[in-house]
């Protein structure tokens, strides 16, 4: 996975994105629903192939500094899952990222953006995803080379893996 690099990456993005299905399917190889009753706010930590990984939910209640503050230390690289189907909550999760990369401590880490459930028929385009999450100032904001874009589906099991190959180079 990290093409055998060691590194802790955090995992984040609004409710509803994925998150937990990443995790539990590279844990297991498995897809399994989770309902969202109940869910913790923060996942367990896990590592796989030398990667550590951690999930948090980010919107809604001003969480991604107090995050940052703990966590960023010992944080090699940011994984913020995008629902590509939810056109409505594109903002939000803009506004959620442009406040992390608005973060001191944040200047040096890479960020890949996971646009999820691109098996979904009702999947939006790229272009159009950039434009509701105003990601041309992200990349301005934080610098082109440290920030990049990925088209996934964690149900298929498709396009994380070229995220963590380009996470992996920087380790
Ligand atoms: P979290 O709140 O970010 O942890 O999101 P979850 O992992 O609970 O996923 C939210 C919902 O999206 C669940 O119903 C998942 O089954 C569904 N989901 C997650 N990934 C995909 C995907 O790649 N494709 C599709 N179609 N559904 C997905």
């Amino acid at each position: 996975l990290g093409g055998g690099k060691e590194g802790t990456l955090l995992l984040l993005g609004l409710d509803n994105a994925g998150k937990t299905t990443l995790l539990h399917r590279l844990r297991t190889g498995d897809v399994k629903h989770f309902p969202p009753t109940d869910r913790p706010y923060q996942s367990d930590k896990f590592s796989f192939q030398g990667l550590t990984f951690q999930a948090w939910d980010v919107g809604g209640h001003e969480a991604v500094r107090h995050i940052w503050e703990d966590y960023v230390c010992e944080c090699s690289a940011v994984l913020f899952l995008v629902d590509a189907t939810d056109a409505d909550r594109m903002e939000e999760a803009g506004f959620e990222l442009d406040a992390l990369v608005g973060e001191k401590l944040v200047e040096d880490i890479p960020i890949a953006i996971l646009f999820n459930k691109c098996d979904l028929p009702e999947a939006i385009s790229s272009k159009d995803i950039c434009q509701r999450m105003n990601y041309d100032e992200l990349v301005e904001n934080h610098g082109a080379d440290k920030i990049s874009a990925f088209r996934i589906s964690v149900l298929r099991g498709e396009g994380y893996q070229q995220a963590f190959r380009w996470v992996a180079s920087f380790l």
